[in-house]
């Protein structure tokens, strides 16, 4: 695997050597209302790999602050693609465990003059906030007296008043030249069930006050963050220093990463799950973890991807071909390699034996010896890509089988075809092929050199398969399409599948294995396989598609 290197490292390895922390702490604080996506795996494999370059620890914190989209499936859906990137979190932590030592350090804002209640309506108090270029209004509340505020803060989390009648706002300034901290809220009230804390509750702190101080109390060294959140680190600052925490944790921003053709937000992929665009969270087409998952992306892949796309404080977008090639990296010399036929083409070969079926050695992995060898059938009836021959060979060019033309099948023998049957519409239905004895495994025959090399299965043995072939989601943005929402400009040709065969050696294969398939591609079982049905999700071509934009 790369190795991580970032400006963060850089960070790290000083704020070590000038002793202002002595451990590295990180943590993962997503919110537990979706599926994690690519996006999310940059966040966690910088967080993992930078606190185990220094032997240091990471939390997996679920930010359940906010209570209203909040759901157990999701939680575990974390924990398991954490699971399946190889991390253990150090702590599994619930923001919301927080919420009473949070209402304390609120109470002791209060207490210090640096917090009001404001019965401002939210509308309101966005009118006072001003703008980038004018400073905001006091709030007539922004005045009231500790105990006062100290009495409605308690009312607040009684019950005694509905939602957004009262906020319970930080008094910092409300000209500062950075709009957050412009008195920002800190607490709202909600009568909503929270999914932990049941009617426990009916206030709930903001994301800006929750934060830090949820940093501070795991003992985080550094947190970090995307860009998005740079103009909040000053706020960041100031609760940790005004609530006076004992640990002062320090946040650092990185650069969201973006792929082509994909659109990594919450609301996109629950809107593609919900309108039933796609199959589920999971489907393969999707760029949440599980669904990459299923379609074979592997860990390591994904590592490779990430920290080979590098962190900096800029968003960057990566091609998305660049995920299939570190899969093809990763997999060259671990997958296995059988024959499947995608598109079958019937071949017999009429001089051999009716009813005699053969086995022939062949190598698991042609470029890796250690992972040995097994036996493949071969027979009277096979199968070939439909592509693979072609009535009358067009020009030298053609390395593969047509009438009147010998290629090796390969582990085989030598085949020629001689006879090509159609049906009355002129579609062919099968050929008609000789083998030569002589030629068994395909071994070099002096003077005689075969019009190419071709896979094959063998008919009576193999077993039926579907392979389940997949584009981008979305069709590459052109000038007439810029302007559409995403929804309008989704792939027709995302998902195809089609009805081949495999060699009988796949018959006890299971959800996950991943295999190159010969001459065709890496492939990984799907979970909807089953003995008599198998299913293959083509996880990328075996060489890249990408061109070089000119
Ligand atoms: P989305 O934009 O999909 O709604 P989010 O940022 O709201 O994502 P969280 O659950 O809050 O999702 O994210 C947890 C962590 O993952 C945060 O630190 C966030 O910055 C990070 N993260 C999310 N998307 C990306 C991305 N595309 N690139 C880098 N980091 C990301
Ligand atoms: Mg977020």
């Amino acid at each position: 695997m790369a190795e991580i290197n970032n400006f963060i490292k850089t960070i790290m390895e000083s704020d070590l050597e000038s002793g202002r922390v002595d451990t590295i702490a990180t943590r993962f604080p997503p919110e537990p209302t979706a599926y994690l996506h690519i996006g999310h795996a940059r966040a966690i494999i910088t967080n993992f790999e930078l606190a185990k370059c220094f032997n240091g620890t990471t939390n997996l914190r679920f930010d359940d602050t906010n209570p209203v989209k909040e759901d157990q499936k999701f939680i575990d859906a974390i924990i398991e693609d954490l699971k399946w990137l190889g991390y253990t979190p150090t702590n599994i932590f619930f923001g919301s465990d927080y919420f009473e030592k949070t209402y304390e350090k609120a109470v002791l804002l209060i207490k210090k003059g640096l917090a009001y209640v404001d019965d401002s309506t939210a509308e309101e108090m966005s009118k006072m906030r001003g703008t980038l270029t004018t400073p905001g209004v006091n709030s007539p509340c922004r005045n009231r007296s500790v105990e006062e505020n100290l009495r409605l803060f308690e009312e607040m989390r009684e019950g005694k008043y509905a939602d957004g009648e009262k906020t319970l706002r930080a008094k910092i300034d409300m000209a500062h030249p950075n709009m957050n901290m412009r008195d920002p809220a800190m607490y709202r009230i909600m009568h909503v069930t929270h999914h932990r804390q049941g009617n426990k509750w009916c206030i709930y702190p903001m994301y800006d006050f929750a934060h830090p101080l949820q940093d501070s109390i795991e003992g985080i060294t550094h947190s970090l963050c995307s860009l998005e959140f740079d103009n909040h680190r000053i706020l960041y600052d100031w609760f940790v220093e005004n609530c006076e925490m004992e640990h002062t944790p320090h946040q650092y921003e990185f650069g969201r990463l973006n792929i082509t053709n994909t659109i990594m937000s919450k609301r996109y992929i629950k809107q593609l799950v919900d309108s039933k665009k796609v199959s589920g969270y999971d489907d393969p087409r999707m760029p949440t973890l599980v669904g990459i998952k299923r379609r074979g992306i592997t860990p390591v892949a994904l590592k490779n991807f990430i920290l080979g796309a590098g962190l900096s404080r800029v968003n960057s977008t990566i091609d998305d071909s660049q995920l299939d090639e570190c899969l093809r990296e990763d997999q060259k010399m671990k997958a296995i390699r059988p024959n499947a036929i995608v598109h079958p083409l019937k071949v017999i070969i009429t001089n051999y034996p009716e009813g005699q079926i053969e086995y022939l050695d062949c190598p698991n992995n042609a470029e890796n010896e250690a992972l040995g060898t097994r036996k493949i059938a071969f027979g009277r009836e096979c199968y070939i890509e439909e592509d693979d021959f072609i009535e009358e060979k067009p020009n030298k060019k053609w390395k593969r089988l047509a009438k009147d033309v010998e290629v090796r099948f390969m582990h085989a023998y030598f085949v020629k075809c001689n006879e090509v049957i159609k049906d009355e519409n002129g579609n062919i239905i099968e050929i008609h092929c000789t083998y030569d004895p002589e030629t068994k495994s395909g071994s070099g025959f002096e003077g005689r050199k075969p019009n190419g090399n071709i896979h094959f299965v063998e008919a009576t043995t193999a077993l039926p398969a579907e392979f389940r072939l997949f584009e981008p989601l979305l069709l590459d943005e052109t000038e007439e399409n810029k302007d559409l929402d995403f929804m309008e400009r989704l792939n027709p040709n995302s998902w195809q599948q089609f009805e081949g065969f495999v060699e009988a050696s796949l018959a006890d294969t299971v959800p996950g294995t991943h295999y190159q398939f010969v001459r065709n591609g890496y492939y990984v079982t799907d979970k909807d396989s089953r003995e008599g049905h198998l299913v293959f999700n083509r996880t990328c071509e075996l060489k890249s598609s990408f061109k070089v934009q000119k």
